[in-house]
């Protein structure tokens, strides 16, 4: 085998990727396989998601070039955060799901806010706990016992295909079940429910989990060193990939919306404005996201309008132009009004001077959310790196440094599965932790 390989795949909303990298961060081999649409859209056939997942996860390692495989050193695999499984620990069998990060429980959430403190993260009828609490009621309370019974995200089953030891996951996916990352456990309101025995045992992501199992091994041709590591949830794997960890470091993706993430020594939460705080290793990734941004710039422009229109910008100029640009009535963050009304008017003659004052307007919202997550009593923003559609808009991104403050650029890597073999890589430096598990 050649130099050492990580291998990071990010099972996103619509389909799968995969990226290989060396220790220097090189890309080495990418793939992308979607899911597949027969099995998996099936009304009423849930496992089929499943099966699709698994499907294009062993597509995904057969299609890396066998000349790579047995220089891959680890795995580490990110999932859409709250997909959930119930499988049996004895057989590995299917017992229940996958519920989607998107599908809806309302049926358990008055069950689940009369244990959990007020608006926290799993008062969310997509919750994970909803999902398990759903299932626990329908199954356990008609008479099954849920014995072998345990719970899995996404990333947890796939990568349990990959090692096989049951009961592992990482405190990105485990927060919307309930654990607490500041203690390092699951809270007390939720060990004393029956169904707590279903939960797994949680670990930093990027902690090496097992060996790969040796008919994996065997039939891919990879290393029997080769190391599985706890993965994260699709969009930290999206932060992760920009490749900076210190506090008062920032990615805004400016995609159909526009998110900001922000490294924080300081852990906050603040449920009006949607705002909540991921663990990462010894600081915060705390994370808002606006209704504005690209989706309205789509609706007004094609994108190669916006690429000669942005020519004719000067982003020195302060657009005098104060628009809010929502596509739809309500806005969460950085101002929670369910009833904001989209404001875009008025429209100047010249398109280049409409265009500018959008992305003005827009660089403020953005502006205005990293002072939000001051004033909740984050890290101080110091330097933004952007991903999505907008990142490509140098005169935006000049705009944005101007009204931000900070210096402004584009992120190198924006891919999940990049974030994710960055999290092998840390797991590979790790190994010898494997014994501790
Ligand atoms: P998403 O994945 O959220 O749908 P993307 O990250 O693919 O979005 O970004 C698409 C958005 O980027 C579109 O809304 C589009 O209007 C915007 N966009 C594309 N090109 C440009 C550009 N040159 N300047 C600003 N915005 C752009």
């Amino acid at each position: 085998a050649g130099t050492p390989l990580y291998l990071g795949i990010d099972f996103g909303t619509s389909g799968a990727r995969c990226a290989l990298i060396d220790g220097r961060g090189a890309i080495h081999s990418e793939g992308k396989r979607a899911y597949a649409p027969g099995v998996a859209r099936q009304v009423g056939d849930a496992a089929g998601w499943a099966s699709s997942w698994k499907e294009a996860l062993f597509q995904l390692i057969g299609d890396i070039p066998p000349a790579h495989r047995p220089s891959i050193s680890s795995i580490a695999i990110d999932g859409t955060s709250a997909t959930t499984l119930i499988v049996d620990s004895k057989t590995g069998e299917l017992l229940a799901g996958p519920f989607l990060y998107n599908e809806s429980f309302p049926e358990a959430l008055p069950a689940v806010a009369s244990i959990a403190p007020p608006n926290h993260t799993v008062c969310s009828a997509s919750s994970t706990l909803c999902k398990l609490v759903s299932w626990w009621n329908t199954t356990c309370g008609g008479g099954g016992s849920g014995e072998d019974a345990v719970l899995m995200h996404q990333s947890d089953w796939l990568l349990w295909l990959l090692h096989g030891k049951y009961g592992v996951s990482d405190y990105n996916n485990a927060l919307k079940v309930g654990f607490d990352p500041e203690a390092d456990a699951y809270p007390s309101w939720l060990t004393s429910q029956p169904y707590a025995r279903l939960l797994p045992s949680v670990r930093a992501p990027g902690a090496p989990i097992a060996a790969v199992k040796d008919d994996v091994c065997s039939q891919y041709g990879l290393a029997k060193e080769c190391v599985v590591c706890t993965g994260t949830t699709d969009s930290i794997a999206a932060f992760l990939a920009a490749g900076t960890t210190e506090p008062g470091r920032a990615v805004t993706s400016l995609g159909s919306t526009l998110a900001i993430k922000l490294v924080s020594k300081v852990r906050v939460d603040d449920a009006r404005f949607g705002v909540y705080s991921h663990r990462l290793d010894d600081t915060w990734l705390v994370g808002g996201a606006s209704n504005v941004g690209g989706a309205v710039l789509r609706r007004l422009f094609t994108d190669d309008q916006l690429v000669a229109l942005s020519r004719d910008i000067d982003p020195a100029a302060a657009s005098p132009l104060d628009y809010y640009p929502l596509l739809k009535n309500g806005e969460r963050f950085p101002v929670n009004d369910p009833d904001m009304a989209p404001r875009l008017e008025p429209r100047p003659e010249s398109d280049v001077e409409y265009l500018h004052g959008i992305l003005e307007s827009i660089a403020r919202v953005e502006a205005k959310g990293y002072n939000l997550l001051r004033e909740l009593g984050a890290t101080a923003v110091e330097e933004v790196f952007t991903a999505g559609g907008g990142a490509q808009n140098e005169k935006w991104t000049a705009i944005r440094e101007r009204v931000l403050g900070v210096p402004v650029r584009k992120a190198e890597q924006t891919e999940a599965a990049y974030g994710a073999a960055l999290l092998a890589l840390k797991g590979a430096d790790r190994r010898h932790d494997i014994a501790r598990i």
